[in-house]
């Protein structure tokens, strides 16, 4: 590994290694990539791509709101898309690169009078970690509005595929963990700028009211089970506000775990089976994660400060 700055010389981006990733997830925990790649546009992310040997294991983070990194860290490369995220409207359609933040697209679909796009502003993620989660708010799913794909696998083959091949579930679309979504094409219709403005506002302030937004956590913990809500379930269990060391259930939102500043990933994660376990008790139901659990594990303490 330490060769391998050197070996891609002729690349852009950025190589860290032994990088802290708490800094880059919205839990803000979890242990260093061995490797870390930030390309400088979609051209360099390819080339990378294309370059590096498939032995190296690779992980690809987006925003990382959706994802419990493991404090001991992840091996191999991780590459982050951070800086691959232009975004070009076409008529009633946007084209955007992976690491476009789903907000980000939602403000320029309203700036070109472009509807059908006003859920994504209350999703903090890219729209790459959006295609692979499906996610959704308010009735509306990326699965929606998407029409298709760039694709690059692990082997270097760059494609295009209509998003109906994608296999889009409920928060999840079903690709091989070794593709990488490049960017995509979103359809929309034409609308009114203020009309679409004062959709995203009410999105908003329902947010504002209903979630913890301003802590530090990765949003829905649980998927809900058909027909239910997890947060009830939660609720009905006796877990909100249940705390572990510096983890806690939200009071305001107790689908939402939250660092309360010290926490490590692991007492993050010995909560939500905790919660898990309680449900199960409780009502019969296995809560299935939405959380995306990722890296090693080492055995930590739990911080009682
Ligand atoms: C306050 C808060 C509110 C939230 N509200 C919602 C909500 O209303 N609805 C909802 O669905 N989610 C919600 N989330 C969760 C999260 O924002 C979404 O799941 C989001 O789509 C994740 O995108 P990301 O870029 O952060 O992905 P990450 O968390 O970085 O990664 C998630 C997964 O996607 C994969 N991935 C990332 N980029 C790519 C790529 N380019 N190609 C292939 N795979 C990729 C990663 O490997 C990982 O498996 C919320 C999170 C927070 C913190």
């Amino acid at each position: 590994m330490k060769k391998f700055s050197e070996f891609y010389h002729d690349l852009n981006g950025e190589f860290r290694e032994n990088y802290p990733l708490a800094n880059l997830t919205w839990f803000k925990v979890g242990g260093p990539a061995q490797m870390l790649f930030i390309p400088e546009n979609k051209d360099d992310l390819i080339r990378f791509i294309k370059k590096c040997p498939i032995k190296y294991p690779k992980t690809v983070i987006g925003a990382g709101s959706n994802l419990l990194i493991r404090d001991g860290g992840i091996p191999g490369i991780v590459i982050s898309t951070q800086k691959v995220n232009s975004i070009k409207p076409f008529d009633s359609s946007l084209y955007a690169e992976c690491g476009a933040l789903d907000m980000t697209i939602s403000r320029e679909a309203s700036k070109y009078g472009i509807t059908g796009l006003e859920f994504l502003i209350g999703i903090p993620g890219t729209i790459g970690g959006g295609i692979k989660m499906n996610a959704g708010s308010y009735g509306m799913e990326i699965k929606d509005i998407l029409q298709d794909v760039e694709v690059i696998d692990y082997s270097g083959s760059v494609f295009k595929i209509n998003s109906d091949e994608l296999e889009m579930e409920y928060r999840k679309s079903n690709t091989p963990n070794d593709w990488l979504f490049l960017s995509c094409n979103l359809r929309g219709e034409k609308s009114e700028s203020h009309k679409i403005r004062s959709k995203m506002k009410e999105i908003m302030k329902d947010r504002k009211n209903n979630q913890p937004i301003n802590k530090l956590t990765s949003g829905s913990t649980f998927k809900n089970p058909y027909k239910m809500k997890s947060w009830e379930l939660i609720d009905a269990a006796g877990c909100r506000g249940l705390t572990l060391g510096n983890a806690k259930v939200s009071e305001k939102h107790c689908n939402f775990l939250i660092n309360t500043g010290k926490a490590n990933s692991s007492e993050i994660e010995k909560l939500g089976n905790i919660v898990k376990e309680r449900v199960l008790k409780k009502s019969g139901i296995n809560l299935e994660w939405e959380i995306i659990r990722i890296g090693n594990e080492i055995e930590n303490e739990i911080n009682h400060e």
